[in-house]
């Protein structure tokens, strides 16, 4: 499960932005590149955050397409498909772009009052 290795920087920014604050949930952009599952991506990331200030907290996983660029009309479009084709011409001669970023996006910290 390579999402681990992932979680590992995840948790490494969440414990940065957050201070020690209690952490109910995270939103984390991940490109389709990295082939993330998000179910196995919060159940990692709850066994490398258990006893940390993100211990529990709620994973959410936003998938960032890529960009498929045509060699041979030019044409770009975003796609969540690796084996991508382009979408006007059908021609398999694409170059994939992007689709490779891992950034936390956004920390929800637990209040007193919930
Ligand atoms: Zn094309």
């Amino acid at each position: 499960m390579h999402e681990f290795g992932l979680c590992e920087g995840v948790l490494e920014s969440v414990q940065t932005r957050a201070g020690g604050r209690p952490v109910a949930g995270i939103r984390v952009r991940c490109g389709v590149r990295h082939a993330v599952d998000p179910d196995a991506m919060a159940q990692a990331f709850s066994l490398v955050a258990a006893g940390t200030e993100a211990a529990g907290a709620a994973v959410e996983v936003v998938t960032v397409p890529a960009t498929v660029t045509c060699r041979d009309c030019g044409t770009a479009s975003e796609t969540a498909d690796l084996l991508a084709v382009c979408p006007r011409c059908h021609s398999t001669s694409v170059e994939l772009s992007g689709g490779d970023e891992l950034v936390l996006e956004s920390v929800r910290y637990a209040t007193p009052t919930g």
